[in-house]
């Protein structure tokens, strides 16, 4: 094996903060490897250290589908897309119980998602119905639009902990959200006291090493409870459909280089959709879904792209896991910030 990636891969599993050209040699390494599985060992053997052992499930119930105006063009509900036409809110029992649902099969937190047109005093009433009939200590997380400090006080009153957001790539050119605007929010959020989950997503194969580590600093710069990496999945009729989809080897390899590349302070490293060689590479968060999903085209990922609990559990336990039984441990990680 070469010197020089050994010594990188080293000395990111003894706490070294790596910089952009140490990151950037990593991410070029060839696939398959004796680099590459040396890669995928570290990557592996911090995440398992950083949360002793147990990965985590978390789960998310979508509560609504339609055009959304932010158009993004790798999102199903981006308007150009036409894959939604009509707005369509599902019933608060709906949602319920899906939330109670996940939450029994043994979710570690349980996510509610709406598209950026959502009314947001709506989702807030959604929230504390959900908070209420939640039956364990379970954290509710927000995967929202774009909100300012006063909204996020209010997700925190509502009994939401934290929220997923992301500086998505080709954040400004491929949707139609300032990446600034992506950084307020993190910023309120984390002003508000909601952790925050994030992720180097979505990930196409016309993404060069440059956008890739451009997005590792953001996500591990907004101090998260977990970062990650995460593929896009083809959106029939897309702008970005002839592109493809990056291959789940590859993106394993990128997931073993946002962990390394991220302080072990961050416990959790999330991969999407759930495979195997991602979790054996080091995801240690993988997610159920039910409900509205932005990669799916139905209303009802449950029904079709969409994995339950059991199946992203087999998925770990396949990739030699223990699971986390009860509330998520990621989110009561304390960062610095
Ligand atoms: S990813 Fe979010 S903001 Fe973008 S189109 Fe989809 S729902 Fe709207």
């Amino acid at each position: 094996m070469k010197n020089r990636i050994k010594e990188i891969i080293e000395d990111a599993y003894n706490g070294k903060l790596l910089m952009e050209q140490e990151i950037r040699e990593l991410l070029e390494i060839d696939l398959c490897s004796e680099e590459f599985f040396s890669l995928l060992y570290m990557g592996r053997k911090v995440s398992e250290e950083v949360c002793a052992g147990r990965a985590e499930i978390h789960g998310q119930v979508g509560v609504n589908s339609g055009p959304c105006h932010c158009d993004c063009a790798f999102c199903s509900f981006g308007a150009s897309n036409k894959i939604f036409n009509k707005q369509r809110v599902e019933s608060l029992e709906f949602i319920m119980k899906q939330s109670l649902d996940l939450e029994q099969s043994g979710a570690n937190a349980i996510y509610l998602m709406a598209t950026a047109r959502f009314n947001f005093q709506q989702y807030l009433e959604i929230g504390k119905h959900v908070r209420r009939e939640l039956r364990t200590d379970v954290p509710l997380i927000a995967n929202i639009s774009d909100f300012t400090y006063e909204e996020a006080v209010s997700l925190r009153n509502a009994g939401f902990t934290g929220i997923y957001h992301a500086a998505r790539m080709g954040e400004g050119m491929v949707t139609r959200i300032e990446l600034s605007t992506r950084l307020v929010t993190f910023e309120a959020a984390g002003k508000a006291g909601l952790s925050l989950g994030t992720c180097v997503e979505p990930l196409g194969p016309e993404h060069n090493v440059e956008e890739i580590i451009e997005k590792i600093f953001i996500a591990r710069e907004a101090k998260p409870v977990y970062s990650g990496a995460a593929r896009r999945i083809t959106i029939p009729g897309s702008s970005l459909s002839d592109n493809g989809m990056v291959s789940e080897t590859r993106m394993s390899h990128i997931l073993a280089v946002v962990r390394l590349a991220t302080p072990r302070e961050v416990p959790g490293n999330c991969t999407h959709e759930p495979n195997v060689i991602g979790a054996v590479a080091g995801a240690n968060l993988l997610w159920a879904e039910a409900g509205s999903n932005p990669r799916d085209i139905v209303s009802n990922t449950e029904n079709n792209r969409g994995f339950d609990v059991g199946k992203c559990r087999e998925i770990l336990v396949d990739a030699g896991w223990q699971v986390l039984d009860g509330p998520s441990k990621f989110f009561k990680a304390i960062i610095e910030k």
